[in-house]
């Protein structure tokens, strides 16, 4: 398998064709190798079109979603971003390349631990990894500039927002928990400016401010 094609072909038919044009971004997305990030079994559709399962009952994003949240966030490169769901790590190491620190906090302890192997042998040293509820946000090292939800809540939470500085972005896919919109919401003077860029579907965001483990049948 040539990755390297591959990884280019994706840039060029399912990012830039559909408004990905942050050229920090793309660079970004020629640099990071999904493959890595993917199980060995689904690697050669770690290019695809489309979401993959990472395990656990979870997904990592299909690649133009990455792109969209990751353009919304309007990073310039000397951020502190919070993300809320590090599923396999890729969008992970993809914030790691456009800001300054990422803290990123993981529900599922396999997976978190699987991300943090990965990122630590590609030798990104401004991440960090919790395990927890990440509806709750991560406050000993709050406020975020940006804050990136990867998973769909009913409400944002309000933890987050709390979090949030002010002038911070955050982007979150709010809606039921078969399909969200994706919001980007900027804190102007304390309070949420909400604007609906895609119709999206990921899976539900579970935790105190979130969904109820119900949902998934856990
Ligand atoms: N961006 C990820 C990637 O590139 O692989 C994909 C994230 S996946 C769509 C959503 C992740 O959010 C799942 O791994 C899930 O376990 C996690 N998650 C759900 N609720 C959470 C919570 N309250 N706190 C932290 N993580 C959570």
């Amino acid at each position: 398998m040539n990755y390297d094609r591959l990884r280019e072909e994706m840039v060029r038919e399912q990012l830039i064709p559909r408004g990905i044009e942050d050229e920090r971004v793309l660079v970004s997305f020629r640099k990071v190798k999904r493959e890595v990030f993917v199980p060995a079994e689904l690697r050669e559709d770690a290019y695809g079109d489309f979401p993959l399962s990472i395990g656990e009952g979870q997904t990592i994003s299909q690649p133009y979603m990455v792109a969209l949240m990751t353009q919304c966030l309007e990073l310039t490169g000397n951020e502190k971003v919070l993300e809320i769901g590090t599923g396999s790590g890729y969008q992970t190491a993809i914030l790691a390349e456009l800001s300054k620190q990422v803290y990123s906090i993981e529900r599922i302890r396999t997976l978190a631990r699987r991300a943090e192997e990965i990122l630590e042998k590609l030798n990104y040293t401004n991440i960090k990894i919790l395990v927890g509820d990440g509806t709750l946000g991560w406050k000993e090292f709050s406020p975020y500039d940006r804050i990136l939800v990867t998973a769909a809540a009913e409400e944002i939470p309000s933890p987050a927002m709390d979090q949030l500085k002010e002038k911070g972005i955050m982007v979150i896919p709010v809606g039921s928990i078969y399909s969200q919109d994706l919001k980007v919401i900027k804190k102007e003077k304390g309070r949420p400016k909400v604007k609906t860029v895609e119709r999206c579907v990921f899976v539900p965001l579970i935790g105190k401010y979130g969904w109820d483990e119900s949902v998934r049948g856990e």
